[in-house]
């Protein structure tokens, strides 16, 4: 068990334990089931930086070399992105002069969108070989790799420095983010922007989500741990604003330490008010242990109740916070099913609780009744494609805040 923090190296204390789960990310074949592996999964908070992580950490070749989250599929998600880029053409003059490189940059699908509308000069990086075949198709120069201060060096060396780096829910992944961050400031140029998204430890903290701890996000990031990273690295947080992504996220605006970007207001009003709701305060984080504790027994409860009444049920979306829930409340065997679009995903069995994964277009009243909702935080979007299932009675259930029934 990790005993050092990621970002300042002082101690940690334990404040949460879900015992051995499976990979969440890792779906399986059935004839895999027999030879899963399970791997212990506690969280812990920085005596010093109060920096929340994950304490047992899995070797990321296994995580993510293989990687079944592609960002094209999902709408809102591509809406984001396109809200990201038009931001950056407003406000930094993102144009065809501008260079690019996207750090985890997935199925190339925002690297796509700024060569595609802005006609800009772009590299991505990640690790995931399946993705890669996604990101040649779209004729996206891609280096297949993690991205490390070691490797800033070899693309320094070809390609110069960039005006924008992008890091969009990678942060979170990575064992050593101040590798990262010393890497991108060998990499951007005078007046470059270093822009991050990344879950936002304020909504996992106030909506409970605990569900988002699993060996793939090794932090839990706040402004304050981004500004830390920030600091140690010569760089400088400069503006910093929350999106609708994830669940709740910050999207960090970052410049070398001396470049001219002001200090914007939005920086120390965020910081004010995570150390204001406790963020930095080891009471809330056990405070924190005991309402996942008492929701997961809840969730569980509600589900065995449905299930008693003779109903039916079976989930939707197989992300990957999904499969810790199912894992950590000992749902599984309440469900017949998981729907999901990804076809990458589809006749495959969910990690730890091995339910299969078929196309949403089976969705099915008479089969299931209730449609549990893994990917909560896009039940607009699910309820609006699912209205069918919704117009015949089907009951779509959101576990979070606390476990209820969608009304649209
Ligand atoms: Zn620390």
């Amino acid at each position: 068990m990790k005993k050092k923090c990621r970002i300042c190296n002082d101690k940690l204390i334990s404040i949460l334990n879900f015992k051995k789960v499976a990979l969440s990310g890792n779906f399986i074949k059935k004839s895999e089931i027999k030879k899963e592996k399970k791997y212990s999964l506690s969280a812990g908070v920085c005596n010093k930086c109060k920096h929340l992580q994950i304490q047992d950490l899995v070797n990321p070749k296994k995580l993510f070399n293989h990687y079944e989250w592609e960002t094209g599929i999902s709408k809102s998600n591509i809406e984001l992105i396109l809200d990201l880029l038009k931001t950056l053409k407003k406000r930094f003059k993102l144009n065809n002069e501008s260079k690019i490189l996207e750090i985890a940059s997935n199925d190339g699908t925002l690297l796509y969108e700024a060569k595609r509308r802005y006609k800009s000069y772009v590299l991505g990086i990640d690790p995931a070989k399946n993705l890669f075949k996604v990101s040649r198709k779209n004729k996206i120069n891609t280096i297949v790799d993690f991205f490390s201060y070691k490797i800033s060096n070899k693309i320094k060396k070809k390609f110069n420095t960039f005006d924008f780096c992008i890091a969009r829910n990678v942060i979170a992944h990575t064992p050593n983010p101040n590798d990262i961050f010393k890497g991108v400031r060998n990499l951007i140029s005078d007046k470059g922007v270093f822009i991050i998204e990344v879950p936002h430890l304020e909504n996992i903290y106030i909506e409970n989500q605990y569900d988002n701890i699993f060996h793939e996000h090794v932090g839990f990031h706040s402004l304050k741990s981004i500004i830390d990273l920030s600091t140690q690295n010569d760089l400088k947080v400069f503006d910093v604003e929350k999106i609708d992504s994830q669940g709740g996220s910050i999207r960090c605006y970052i410049s070398k330490k001396n470049s001219n970007f002001k200090e914007d207001v939005n920086v120390k009003k965020l910081l004010l008010k995570e150390k204001k709701i406790g963020l930095f305060n080891l009471k809330s984080w056990f405070n924190f242990s005991k309402k996942v504790n008492k929701h997961s027994l809840k969730l569980h409860n509600y589900l065995k109740k449905i299930k008693k009444n003779k109903n039916n049920i079976s989930a939707y979306g197989a992300s990957g916070k999904g499969q810790t829930l199912l894992q950590v409340c000992n749902i599984g065997k309440y469900l017949d099913n998981i729907y999901d679009k990804s076809k990458i995903k589809q006749g495959k069995y969910t990690p730890g609780t091995h339910i299969k994964i078929i196309d949403p277009k089976f969705i099915n009243v008479k089969k299931s009744k209730y449609l549990l909702l893994l990917s909560w935080n896009l039940a607009k979007e699910i309820a609006k494609q699912e209205s069918d299932f919704i117009k015949n009675n089907g009951k779509i259930i959101v576990p979070f805040p606390m476990p209820h029934e969608y009304k649209s």
